[in-house]
This record gives structure tokens, C-alpha cells and sequence, in this order.
């Protein structure tokens, strides 16, 4: 099950379930959505953005100054390491599994791995955006 966000053309918010994300395309088709306010038929998803790498990872990056790039490499790798020791690693499909992880309301599972550009457009056209972090050597 999937929960959209739905806004129609009045700006009326509201949320409902779907068997997949699949579904809501398919009942609009249909005209089988309509806004439970005004009864409009032109209905929206407004996704938020989900979480898919911790916020925190993303702060990291903030701290940076280019006077200071040993202690900016440094952070990289620790945020390396962070990553590596609190996600997932996912080798193939990651794009595959983002959607898994973000259409399962119930799992917590933190993941990273690789996209393509394409990959990466694609899953922010549905509402899903990811965090890039560059990816450091450990030594050297
Ligand atoms: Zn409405």
C-alpha cells in the first residue's frame, strides 16, 4: 500500500491509500478520484520527499572549507564510514530497491548505493530525491 498526498485544483489537501503506484494513475484514468472537499476531479499527487540518506550525512557536508581540504577529506571519510557502517549496500538495482524502501511506509532500512543521472531524474520525477555524497579513498 502506498499513501499519496492528493491535491486538486482547489488546494484542497488531503491523503489517501493505494494498492501500488500504479493504481492512482489508473483511477484517474478512470475519473474515480475526486477531491473529498469540492468533489473535483482534477486530482495531484504532491509527494514529500523522503528521507532516503540521513540528513545528517548531508550536513556534514557543510562544514567545508576550501582553506581547510585535509580536515574536508577527513570528513569525508568519516562520513564514508558512517555510511558504510549504518546502510545498506545495495550492488545492483538500487534504483529498484530505493523504490522498495520508499514505498514501504514500513521499513526504516537506510540504503545507498549508485545511479545514473537518468536513474536519479527518474526517481525524482516521482517524488523520491536522493542525496549525493562524494565518495572518498580511504587511505591515502
Ligand atoms: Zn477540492
Amino acid at each position: 500500500m502506498i499513501k499519496y498526498n492528493l491535491k486538486c485544483e482547489n488546494k484542497h489537501e488531503f491523503e489517501s491509500w493505494f494498492s501500488d503506484s500504479k493504481e492512482f494513475d489508473r483511477l484517474k484514468s478512470k475519473k474515480l478520484i475526486e477531491c473529498i472537499f469540492c468533489q473535483s476531479k482534477k486530482v495531484e499527487k504532491s509527494i514529500m520527499a523522503p528521507r532516503v540518506v540521513n540528513p545528517k550525512a548531508k550536513n556534514s557536508q557543510k562544514h567545508v572549507s576550501n582553506l581547510d581540504m585535509k580536515n574536508f577529506k577527513k570528513d569525508l571519510q568519516n562520513l564514508r564510514k558512517f555510511v558504510e557502517k549504518n546502510f545498506e549496500y545495495v550492488e545492483k538495482n538500487f534504483a529498484n530497491k530505493v523504490r522498495e524502501v520508499y514505498y514501504d511506509k514500513k521499513s526504516k532500512k537506510n540504503i545507498y548505493g549508485k545511479t545514473t543521472d537518468e536513474e536519479k531524474e527518474q526517481l525524482k520525477e516521482e517524488g523520491i530525491d536522493l542525496v549525493s555524497i562524494p565518495w572518498v579513498e580511504k587511505d591515502n
